[in-house]
């Protein structure tokens, strides 16, 4: 029987994993009850499970019995990763499995990764007889800001097999653009680097009737703020572009009153190193003169936080071409874009070649376009996804170990 057909047989138990999740969602790094059911979900595969130290991350390892004649080592190892937490949000989908918990939802999809990561478990375990090499399933949490995959790493996850993985896919759904069950990747960079800047601009209060005697931080702060944008129509290349975004903005107590102090938070997306450095240099420096030219103070603290999601060039290719034999290539799409958001597979994909794909999951009867997007309390996604997705981790593991097989 074909992976897909296999994926289809347990679509519902996945679904309904997929929802068990969903109910319940965590928020950050310490993940109980959804690391609980994963490991009731592994429960009596033939894997070798360890669970995270400092974050309840699951990695799970499937060594295949398929030995070449001409090697005794077991075979090479892919890696294949799912993450499992939720966000601040309170959910509106009106879902029949909603979030229990109010202010926590599963509105970026985790939900459905942890499930289609746990089928593909369930799909390559059945198979571990004829399985050339060695799986490693990532079970990760705090993808939403707290460097689940980095802290993972920073365990061993790479080193779970006892050689590295010589490739690694990461999946994601989206609840908008892309029609239900379309796959979408490209070589290069997939999703931004997403890095934060937090600046304090120091003035002198005083009366607001008077302000030359004091020395008012809010105009230059929003001096600032216009100077940045600025900044990235005039230092940057259009075709190696970069976001910023100040999302917010805090100063003053009353209209009468000149603060001490002004400060705001940007988000800096860029999708290139040389994009990436050349911010974290000129935002500072910018900020800097600015409050110089006005006789104040600022501190401007550029912090890397996610790096670009870079996808192996080979690596896409693979993904695309698999997605082309299993589900036809009309179901597979080349990004022309890479996608402004960003993901801490990055860190995994900095030390091992692989690549990321989308996976449209919007729901039946809704327009791709005008849906809700991830992370609102309205986003949905279809468990007709859910086959799909756990059939393309499969056979990704599968076509790319009997590859790198082949090629010994
Ligand atoms: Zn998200
Ligand atoms: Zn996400």
């Amino acid at each position: 029987m074909r992976v897909h057909d296999e994926a289809a047989g347990i679509a519902e138990e996945i679904a309904e994993l997929r929802h068990a999740i969903h109910r319940e969602p965590e928020i950050g790094l310490d993940l109980p009850k959804t690391q609980a059911k994963v490991l009731d979900a592994l429960d009596g595969l033939p894997l070798e499970i360890s669970t995270g130290q400092g974050l309840s991350s699951v990695t799970a390892v499937l060594r295949g019995s398929a030995h070449s004649r001409a090697h005794s080592r077991p075979g090479p190892v892919v890696l294949l990763r799912g993450d499992m937490d939720a966000l601040p949000v309170t959910e509106e989908t009106g879902l029949p499995y909603a979030s229990a918990t109010p202010g926590v939802m599963h509105a970026c999809g985790h939900d459905l990764h942890t499930a289609m990561l746990a089928g593909a478990a369930r799909l390559l375990s059945a198979r571990q007889a004829e399985l050339p090499g060695t799986v490693i399933f990532m079970f990760q949490p705090g993808e939403e800001g707290y460097a689940g995959a980095r802290r993972m790493i920073d365990e061993g996850v790479l080193e779970a097999a006892g050689e590295r993985p010589v490739a690694a896919y990461g999946l994601h759904v989206t609840s908008q653009r892309l029609p239900c069950g379309t796959f979408s990747t490209r070589p290069g960079a997939m999703l931004a680097a997403a890095d934060q800047i937090t600046v304090t601009v120091r003035g002198r209060g005083g009366h607001a009737s008077t302000p030359h005697r004091a020395a008012d931080p809010i105009p230059v702060a929003c001096e600032m703020v216009t100077a940045l944008q600025t900044l990235v129509t005039r230092k940057f290349d259009v075709f190696d572009p970069v976001v910023i975004t100040v999302g917010s903005f805090h100063a003053g107590t009353t209209d009468n009153v000149i603060p001490d102090e002004a400060r705001f938070l940007a988000t800096a997306r860029s999708f290139s190193q040389e994009s990436r450095g050349a911010l974290a240099e000129l935002v500072p420096r910018l900020i800097g003169e600015i409050a110089r030219g006005h006789g104040l103070t600022a501190e401007a603290i550029y912090a890397a936080e996610y790096p670009v999601t870079v996808n192996d060039a080979a690596e896409a290719a693979f993904a695309a071409e698999t997605i082309a034999a299993v589900f036809g290539a009309e179901r597979g799409e080349r990004a022309q874009f890479p996608i402004t958001g960003a993901e801490d597979f990055s860190f995994v994909l900095e030390q091992v070649p692989g690549a990321f794909v989308m996976l449209g999951a919007c729901p039946a009867g809704t327009d791709p376009i005008t849906a809700p997007t991830n992370h609102s309390a309205r986003a949905t996604f279809d468990d007709a996804a859910l086959a799909d997705g756990t059939a393309l981790y499969a056979e990704l593991a599968l076509r790319r170990l009997a590859m790198s097989r082949a090629g010994d």
